[in-house]
C-alpha cells in the first residue's frame, strides 16, 4: 500500500496477537491500520459520544490548560482560533474563549458540522486528540494551510508512537477502535518539509506546533 502521508510504498505488518493488519512507512515513520479496520460512522459516533470529558473534571481541564500554556500561548500572534475536531463537549474552546479571550470557531465532523469556519483565516488552529482518527490527514493539512495566516500556528496533540514494532503492538493507543493513524516526530518533520512549515515546538511525546512562514 502507498503511505497515506508521503506516498512511498509501506510495509505490511501483522499484529502477533490479534492478526490485525497494519502498514508501516519507513520513509516518514508512520503506522496506519488497514482500511478494513477503519471504523464506520456509527462506531465513531458511538465511541465519541461516550467520551465523558467536561469542564467539571479538574484533571481534564488542567490537562488542556497545560496544552494551552505549552503549545499556544508562547507562539500565537493573534486571537482568531479554529478548534478542529471539537468533540461532543467543546471544553478546550470554552477555556480558550473565556479564560484567554480567543475568538473561537469550531468544527467537528460529527458534532459541529457547519463549515462556516472555512470563511475565516486564523492565527491558531488547534487539533487535540483528533489527528489519530483522521484517515486523510494530508487533505486536512492542505486545507489548514489555506486558512492559516502568515506566522499563524497549528498546535496539535496526538500521542507519538513508540520506536519499535514490538512496543507499537503492545501500545494501548492502537486498541482504541477509532484510532487509525500513528505519528512520530519524524512523521511531523516530513509533513513540515512537505508544506513549508517550521516546527516551532515539540515536547517529543504528544505535542507538536507548526508555524507558517512569512512569505519573502
Ligand atoms: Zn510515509
Amino acid at each position: 500500500m502507498q503511505c497515506i502521508i508521503c506516498g512511498e510504498e509501506s510495509t505490511e505488518l501483522i499484529h502477533p496477537k490479534t492478526n490485525n493488519l497494519f502498514h508501516y512507512c519507513q520513509n516518514c515513520d508512520c503506522y496506519v491500520k488497514d482500511e478494513s479496520m477503519f471504523p464506520s460512522n456509527e462506531t465513531e459516533l458511538d465511541v465519541y459520544s461516550k467520551h465523558q470529558n467536561s469542564l467539571g473534571q479538574k484533571d481534564y481541564v488542567d490537562y488542556l490548560v497545560d496544552f494551552i500554556h505549552k503549545a499556544i500561548l508562547p507562539y500565537h500572534r493573534g486571537y482568531k482560533l479554529l478548534e478542529f475536531g471539537s468533540g461532543p463537549t467543546p471544553v478546550l474552546s470554552h477555556i480558550l474563549k473565556h479564560r484567554y479571550q480567543f475568538e473561537v470557531e469550531k468544527f467537528d465532523k460529527h458534532f459541529e458540522k457547519d463549515k462556516q469556519y472555512l470563511e475565516h483565516c486564523y492565527d491558531v488552529i488547534s487539533c487535540t486528540e483528533v489527528l489519530e482518527h483522521i484517515a486523510n490527514p494530508m487533505e486536512i493539512f492542505k486545507e489548514w494551510l489555506t486558512l492559516l495566516k502568515e506566522n499563524g500556528i497549528i498546535s496539535i496533540m496526538t500521542l507519538f508512537h513508540p520506536s519499535s514494532n514490538q512496543e507499537f503492538f503492545d501500545w494501548w493507543y492502537i486498541r482504541d477502535r477509532t484510532h487509525v493513524i500513528f505519528f512520530s516526530e519524524r512523521t511531523f518533520e516530513w509533513i513540515a518539509d512537505k508544506f513549508g512549515l517550521e516546527i516551532e515546538f515539540t515536547d517529543h511525546l504528544r505535542i507538536i506546533v507548526f508555524k507558517k512562514r512569512k512569505k519573502d
